[in-house]
């Protein structure tokens, strides 16, 4: 069997031909999946009632499953989806008065194990495959009755540590005979893997890239991320030149303020330090707090940390948290059903 959702338009016009077919069918299949939602074969009403049935026996529209949803006060909605195997990855939408960005997994679980993420105390299960990372988008406009307008990599997962699933997922939904969803749409959110980043860099695919950076104190950023140990700040700055050379993309920087760990003045000057040289745009984001050691800072140490950084001429903004009151920072709603003993678990 293989997996709908994980096939490319060529190799489901390779399939058909196998099947003495004509390759177009597939343009129509997956004209099907991506804009008319359909769940099966059966409704394709325009492939002939023998094509469908022997379809049926090698294509598989893979399951996936609401298992918990939650609505935020604000309007931010959170999902857990049980996958086939009986694991669970997590999902948001945000909604925003004129457009709607849906935040997917790429693992379940994750390597990286940084300190104030609630996925990376859960640990790593697997990667994604294809078709389970295009599953969560093609459920949620399913659910949704809508499409939806921006696809972020910011749910569970290192999505440059599962880069063959994530850009095979990409393509199939930019594929104009389907979704055709632009690839400015699409944002890769990274701990910061040097040589992941060369290879979008390399691979022309022009969607944005945003790098969960947090701190540029070595020792600080170590201790919040452990894979700056490996990679520290030069080596990461480096291949964030070497993108912006090849690419001339802007890059967004994720800032998670941790009261007392990288709040200061001093912080944001260095930070701006850090930056210069790079076309970027700064995400400061309250620390979503998962657990006792990081707490967020006062609203007025926010607003200096901010206002140092525009002081310094860079572009910022301010993100509120948003589903606090649902445990939106990822990893959490799985976390607090008790983590991988949710596997298998009754939801
Ligand atoms: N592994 C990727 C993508 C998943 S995390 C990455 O590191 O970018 C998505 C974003 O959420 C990252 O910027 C991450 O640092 C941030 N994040 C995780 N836990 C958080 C928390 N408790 N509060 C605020 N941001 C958090």
């Amino acid at each position: 069997m293989v997996d709908i959702l994980s096939c490319s338009l060529d190799e489901l016009r390779g399939l058909f031909e196998k099947f003495g077919e004509k390759p177009f069918r597939a343009n129509q299949v997956f004209d099907w999946v991506y804009n008319k939602r359909a769940q099966s074969l059966s409704e394709m009403t325009n492939l002939s009632k023998g094509l469908r049935e022997r379809l049926e026996k090698s294509l598989a529209f893979p399951v996936m499953d609401i298992a918990q949803r939650q609505v935020s006060s604000d309007g931010t909605e959170k999902f857990l989806l049980a996958l086939e195997d009986g694991n669970y990855i997590e999902s948001v939408l945000l909604k925003h008065p004129d457009h709607t960005t849906f935040c997917i997994s790429s693992q379940v679980g994750c390597p990286l194990n940084c300190s104030f993420c609630a996925t990376g105390a859960s640990g790593f299960t697997r990667d994604l495959t294809p078709g389970e990372i295009v599953g969560q988008v093609v459920l949620m406009e399913r659910e949704q009755g809508r499409p939806v307008d921006n696809i972020v990599f910011m749910g569970m997962g290192e999505p440059l540590l599962n880069e063959d699933s994530v850009y095979k997922a990409i393509d199939i939904l930019h594929e104009p005979a389907g979704r055709n969803l632009g690839m400015r749409h699409f944002t890769i959110s990274t701990a910061g893997l040097p040589d992941g980043i060369r290879r979008l860099a390399d691979s022309g695919r022009e969607l944005k890239l945003s790098i969960s950076l947090h701190s540029v104190d070595d020792t600080v950023r170590s201790d919040m991320m452990p894979v700056n140990r490996k990679y520290p700040l030069p080596v990461l700055k480096e291949a964030l030149e070497y993108y912006q050379a090849r690419t001339g993309n802007r890059l967004t920087f994720e800032y998670a303020l941790v009261e007392g760990l990288n709040d200061s003045v001093d912080d944001a000057l260095r930070l701006a330090e850090y930056l210069k040289g790079l076309k970027s745009f700064v995400n400061v984001i309250p620390v979503n707090p998962v657990n006792a050691i990081h707490k967020r800072p006062t609203d007025a140490k926010i607003q200096r940390f901010i206002e140092t950084l525009k002081s310094k001429r860079l572009e910022t903004a301010l993100r509120y948290e948003r589903g606090t009151d649902i445990a939106a920072a990822c990893g959490q709603l799985r976390q607090r059903k008790g983590g991988r003993a949710w596997k298998g678990e009754e939801a």
